[in-house]
């Protein structure tokens, strides 16, 4: 066989894996070889697979090996990864211009199908989540006059400032309060709370009511963990924000259209009658596009530039490109989809919970809607407090053995569980057949960590 020639320069050295060759390669040039934390796999160990292609279910490492997906681009493939129709669509919109800088059809009907499907009167498109809960809190501060920003423990809201006061997802991961970088001011104007805590909503209120602008939440946190809302604790929060003039955020960036149809708000402000001020919106409205949006009551909207005096805008803002894979995307997720979601996800959650429960592991499976997470100890999960006492040395095993035998999991311990309708009976069965050798490698990990 003939030595690798100079037309291979990036033939991977012997005995390391294509992988494991782009790792060190990207190291040389990344900061930790990666363009987001989470996907180091700093939290599990190892080395992070590089994907080459996906289909339905299925991811496809560069080294051949494939991988039943369970994290789905950290949500927004609702309909699995190369779905024909999305595709077929967005060659079609990329075959007439990637990017005009002028208004176009797709974000016209993209925000209507939004309106249509959500409480949201009007709204306005961004290009990831971090910009639409920043600039939904800048509207908030200037529809209120008013400064100060309530969050809770455990709840993320992309890297905005103001918001990095105590994240969850990735953050929570390493153990860190905040980050070097963010100003103390700008989070001195940031309440953090501990989640499903109407005591504490109601104390922060009572001291601070009058300079609140808004209450930002995750609709259904899903960056610890899922840890549901009890019940009414969102309607609690509108009610509550109302009482003291200050808007209520719903964050369902995450939960959006994935949660239910109407995302968190279908499962409970939609029945109670009630409504978010404002709502934010991301991952599956951009069809695994960058896309993202914030929108709300149509006097409150009505106060962003350029139809009122609140400043903000973006290049690639409704790009025609992004917004018709969202279009397509939202099109195509019917109840139909919802409904295979939750009943393949209601298999895997309880075999998990069986396979866990027969090794031994102590354990809590939650969901939302058609979300559903892990936590590798004794719960209820009701706040961030909780969820940090899952053991993530067994998460990096279990996590470790599903990965051997073919199933991709979210490598950390407080991430969702994210399925699609490309999720049929081979791709469920492999992840059933993975989980009873899993859930030993836990209790072994357990052991050792006791
Ligand atoms: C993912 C996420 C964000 C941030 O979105 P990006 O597109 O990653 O900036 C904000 N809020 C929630 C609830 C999220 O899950």
């Amino acid at each position: 066989m003939p030595a690798p020639t100079s037309s291979e320069p990036h033939a991977p050295a012997q005995g390391t894996t294509r992988s494991e060759d782009l790792f060190a390669r990207a190291r040389a040039v990344t900061p930790g070889g990666v363009n987001s934390p989470v996907r180091a796999f700093n939290a599990v160990g190892g080395t992070p697979r590089f994907i080459r292609s996906a289909a339905g279910a299925w991811l496809s490492d560069v080294d051949g090996n494939e991988y039943v997906d369970l994290v789905c681009s950290w949500g927004p493939m609702l309909l699995g990864h190369a779905h024909p129709e999305v595709l077929a669509a967005v060659q079609a919109a990329v075959a007439r211009g990637t990017s005009y800088g002028t208004p176009t059809e797709p974000e016209v009907e993209l925000a209507e199908e939004i309106v249509a499907r959500t409480s949201v009167e009007a709204v306005r498109f961004v290009s990831s989540g971090t910009e639409a809960t920043m600039s939904a809190i800048r509207l908030a501060r200037g529809f209120t006059g008013r400064d100060v920003v309530v969050k809770f423990a455990g709840c993320y809201h992309g890297h905005v400032d103001a918001l990095l006061a105590s994240a969850g997802s990735g953050l929570a991961t390493f153990a860190v309060p905040g980050t070097p970088g963010v100003p103390v001011s700008s989070t001195e104007l940031t309440l953090v709370l501990p989640y499903n805590d109407r005591a504490a909503v109601e104390a922060a209120f009572a001291e601070h009511g009058d300079r609140i602008a808004c209450l930002i939440t995750e609709a259904a946190p899903g960056n610890m963990g899922i840890v549901p809302p009890e019940p009414g604790f969102n309607e609690f929060l509108a009610a509550t924000c109302r009482r003291h003039g200050a808007l209520f955020v719903s964050d369902e960036v995450m939960t959006g259209f994935r949660a239910s149809r109407q995302g968190q708000w279908g499962l409970d402000g939609a029945v109670e009658g009630w409504a978010p001020d404002l709502t934010t919106f991301g991952k599956v409205m951009g069809g695994g596009f960058p896309a993202a949006a914030f929108g709300g009551r149509a006097d409150v909207m009505a106060h962003l530039a350029p139809q009122g005096p609140v400043y903000q805008a973006g290049t690639l803002a409704g790009n025609p490109v992004a917004t018709t894979a969202g279009l397509a995307t939202l099109r195509l997720a019917t109840d139909e989809v919802y409904a295979h979601i939750g009943a393949a996800g209601d298999t895997i959650r309880s075999a998990v919970a069986t396979a866990l429960a027969e090794a031994g592991v102590p354990h809590t499976v939650q969901a939302s809607g058609t979300m559903f997470s892990v936590f590798l100890c004794e719960g209820p999960v009701r706040d961030f407090t909780d969820a940090s006492r899952t053991d993530t040395a067994a998460y990096a095993a279990f996590f470790h053995a599903m990965l051997e035998a073919g199933v991709y999991l979210p490598p950390s311990a407080y991430e969702t569980w994210f399925l699609s309708s490309a999720h049929d009976d081979r791709a469920v069965q492999t992840v059933l057949d993975a989980l009873p050798g899993a859930a030993r490698a836990a209790a072994r990990a357990t052991e050792v960590s006791a």
